[in-house]
């Protein structure tokens, strides 16, 4: 007998199994569509030079020590990560009415977000996109939020933003609920709302009192562009809200694996900070005492260096170029082999990932028959395409939905 004989088995994590079952596919043509990290196109992991460059630069600096970090995080780090999301015009900047309190990369910043607004400011509901990132809704219960909601975002007969069901779910949401919003990028649908859809957004949840919660896992990462990736969190910041935004440095700095992260908080009351860092404090503490150094220093080093920053935006443009190039390609293929149906919205998604619209049986059939391992969904990401296997998917697709 065990103490953990009742231990029932949990659901499997669907990307996690995806990649296991693609690691035992032998066929030598398989394609790997399911989890969100870039490829280059070799189809190969890509440390950014950068990061090579700073980590060299790190490890020679005697000066530096292995000491705990202070429980909020490096400060350098997180007042870097701040200023990267808000710039540095940012009102909220500028009246230091912002401050950043380092994480375990975006997931680690929503969860010690949401354990803050749920213990310590009480609130109770969150809303969610349909569809969102997995995730979401694990990080906010496990946090102690009581009630988990959705409302409407992907209309999959248009295959674009059900930006009327969006307002309508948000103008019916009870006050003091949570919104959890992505600025850019969205993960999975690759569909953004536009400035002036965010705008409307706004209103509602100005009037309906709810308390928006961002989740900027890809800034610089979408498009190339870091200012034009945070437009909708400047936004809300320009118009007098009070925000929490998760910050994720995994995909824009290519460090996975290392959980840098920042969770950035824009108050109206400077007099109100010291009180909400000394309650984030002990919700860090009693979780994970305090942060790991080594993505956080990287990512400061070169967020504060002029030149490292230039050579940094270099490679955001190569990764963001590079994927949407494979949009094109993957359309391009689509089209020219005439696969039935309108394959448009491939190129007008953004970002890492792409809802193809096919079902759960097709997707199935995409793993099965073509060795093309995808999400039930119908996501795909696009940094598993490359210009040598992009053809063979487009093929696999055809064969698929004809
Ligand atoms: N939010 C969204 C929407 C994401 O897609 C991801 C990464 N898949 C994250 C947050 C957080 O990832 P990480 O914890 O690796 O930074």
């Amino acid at each position: 007998s065990s103490w953990f004989s009742k231990v029932i088995e949990g659901p499997p994590i669907e990307v996690f199994a995806l990649n296991k079952a693609y690691a035992e596919d032998t066929f030598p043509n398989k394609v790997s569509l399911g989890v969100g990290a870039y490829r280059t196109d070799e189809g190969k992991p890509w440390v950014l030079p950068v990061v090579r460059e700073t980590e060299k630069i790190l490890a020679e600096n005697e000066s530096l020590n292995k000491e705990y970090l202070p429980v909020l995080g490096l400060e350098s780090f997180t007042k870097a990560a701040t200023k990267m999301l808000l710039g540095e015009e940012s009102p909220a900047i500028i009246e230091d009415r912002a401050f950043g309190v380092q994480s375990l990369s975006g997931t680690g910043a929503l969860r010690v977000g949401s354990e803050f607004l749920a213990k310590v400011v009480g609130l109770k509901v969150f809303y969610y996109s349909k569809p969102t990132w997995e995730n979401h809704r694990l990080i906010f219960l496990n946090a102690g939020f009581e009630e988990a909601r959705e409302y409407r975002y992907w209309d999959p007969k248009n295959r674009n933003l059900d930006i009327n069901g969006f307002l309508e779910d948000l103008r019916n949401a009870p006050e003091n609920a949570v919104i959890i919003l992505h600025p850019c990028a969205h993960n999975p649908t690759g569909c953004d709302p536009t400035p002036d859809q965010w705008k409307q957004i706004a209103e509602v949840i100005r009037e309906r009192r709810l308390f928006p919660f961002f989740d900027s896992a890809y800034q610089g990462f979408a498009s190339g562009d870091l200012v034009k990736d945070a437009w909708a969190v400047r936004y809300f910041v320009e118009q007098g809200f009070e925000i929490f935004c998760s910050q994720s440095f995994a995909k824009n700095f290519g460090l996975y694996n290392e959980r840098a992260g920042n969770l950035t908080i824009v108050m109206n009351d400077v007099m109100e900070i010291p009180k909400v860092k000394s309650q984030i404090t002990l919700v860090v503490r009693g979780m994970y005492s305090n942060p790991p150094n080594h993505g956080s220093s990287i990512v400061s080093y070169v967020l504060s260096n002029p030149k490292l920053f230039e050579q940094w935006q270099g490679h955001i443009r190569t990764m963001s170029s590079r994927i949407i190039e494979m949009r094109k390609q993957l359309r391009q293929h689509l089209e020219d082999i005439g696969t039935p149906g309108d394959w448009s919205h491939i190129t007008s998604q953004i970002g890492m990932f792409s809802y193809t619209g096919l079902n759960e049986c097709q997707s199935e059939h995409m793993i099965k028959q073509h060795h093309v391992y995808m999400l039930k969904s119908g996501r795909i990401s696009m940094c598993g395409l490359t210009p040598s296997n992009v053809e063979y998917v487009a093929q696999a697709i055809k064969e698929t939905v004809t």
